[in-house]
């Protein structure tokens, strides 16, 4: 592939805030547009009309925002594919729809959710894996938009390559007939993102393990319309801090901008978001964003789960304020000040700044680590502070042990 058809998307569906985990999908698609002087592209997947949340489109333009990942094309500017927003692009999946069904591989389905559910309660009695197919109706009714319009799959073994999975294989028995259009009359993820990235011209789909389960559904969707597969690259899930779980909101997905709020550098994580998962083959932690986009590659991304480690984070944004110069650290913790600095003037705050920047971690930790030198001392509080052995301020001016500490690496 020539490097300037590279043309990688970020496709979330508004459904919640952005946190670390979704976003790394964002910043992987973007690191491989941007080595390859291609195009990044960020599309809206909003059909599921039950899940959206209200601001989610603009919290996500925010953080891609702030984390510098500036894209091409996409819902908020346009761009040669437009409309970017899957909402807007209903009349974009009727023909791909009634193509299907002139060739016969799509057919209305009669049933009510409830006869469905009594088949899919049939299976789990049976302890046999729910199959629709397997209740295909023989003389289904012309579609007429009311109801699901379902695919009619070709069950069979399907191989294809990953490019971070590697060789992958199925049998039959995974391949089932999938929704493509609601009785809402809206495409389903499975069916509108396959015609997007085709029409877009999407060269890499970087998207997480959950779609790995549905991928032998799309290759046998693919094959029926005709249309050549991107390089498919699943992304290993992040896990929490602790045990096998996936890192969920409760433990500590957080989202993107309450990291911001609270003073980390947007290069320290996206430094750490390139991490879950990924590492350039070196013992090097540290990367600037040049540095990533230079040596970011998929065939290095780690096929196992990932480790969300919060101390790992707070080292690396540390690493990244000591590398600041006085100057620019000053700029950037302008608003992080306690009330009682304001009389002070910039000479002096830089000076404090000085003394903090080496154990500093996040900018919201200023007030606590700087409290000692914005107040007026008393004859008093003076022989306090440098008589007491257990002075929580000259204490931690003096504490060198976080800085040295290096957290474990991150599990690989
Ligand atoms: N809309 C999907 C999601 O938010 C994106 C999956 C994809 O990248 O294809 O999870």
């Amino acid at each position: 592939m020539k490097s300037q058809n590279v043309r990688t998307r970020y496709a979330p569906s508004p459904t919640g805030y952005q946190h670390v985990g979704n976003i790394r999908t964002g910043l992987f698609a973007w690191l491989v547009a941007r080595q390859a002087k291609g195009k990044f592209i960020v599309r809206l997947e909003d059909t599921d009309r039950s899940r959206l949340v209200e601001g989610a489109d603009q919290h996500l333009l925010e953080c891609i925002r702030i984390l510098g990942l500036d894209h091409d094309e996409g819902f908020d500017i346009g761009g040669p594919y437009a409309p970017y927003r899957q909402s807007e692009r209903l009349e974009t999946y009727k023909p791909w729809a009634q193509k299907l069904i002139d060739a016969g591989r799509a057919y209305a389905d009669p049933y009510t959710p409830e006869e469905v559910n009594a088949f899919r309660q049939q299976a789990r009695d049976s302890k046999k894996p729910f199959l629709y197919r397997n209740h295909r109706p023989e003389n289904p009714p012309v579609w007429d938009g009311t109801q699901p319009l379902r695919f009619k799959s070709d069950p069979k073994p399907q191989s294809w390559h990953d490019a971070v999975m590697g060789d992958l294989s199925t049998g039959p028995e995974v391949v089932d007939d999938i929704i493509l259009i609601k009785s809402d009359g809206f495409p389903t993820y499975n069916f509108a993102h396959i015609i997007d990235d085709a029409e877009m011209q999407i060269s890499h789909v970087i998207r997480g393990q959950e779609f790995l389960a549905s991928t032998p559904n799309y290759i046998n969707l693919y094959e029926a319309l005709g249309i050549t597969p991107p390089i498919l690259a699943t992304m290993p899930h992040i896990l929490a801090t602790e045990g096998n779980k996936k890192l969920s909101k409760r433990d500590g997905a957080k989202d993107v901008l309450d990291y911001i709020r609270e003073g980390f550098l947007p290069e320290a994580l996206v430094n750490f978001i390139a991490s879950l998962g990924w590492n350039d083959g070196t013992e090097q932690e540290e990367f600037s964003v040049a540095e990533l986009i230079e040596k970011f590659s998929l065939d290095r991304v780690q096929k196992s789960g990932a480790r969300f480690d919060e101390k790992r984070l707070l080292w690396l944004n540390g690493a990244h304020i000591r590398k600041l110069s006085i100057d620019s650290l000053y700029e950037k913790v302008a608003d992080f000040w306690q009330p009682s600095s304001e009389s002070y003037d910039e000479t002096y705050k830089k000076q404090v700044l000085g003394l903090i920047q080496e154990r500093l971690k996040f900018f919201a930790e200023i007030p606590e680590l700087t409290e000692f030198f914005f107040t007026e001392p008393t004859d008093a509080s003076v022989t306090e502070l440098l008589h007491d052995p257990k002075n929580k301020q000259l204490r931690k001016l003096d504490d060198t042990e976080y800085r040295d500490h290096k957290p474990p690496q991150a599990r690989r």
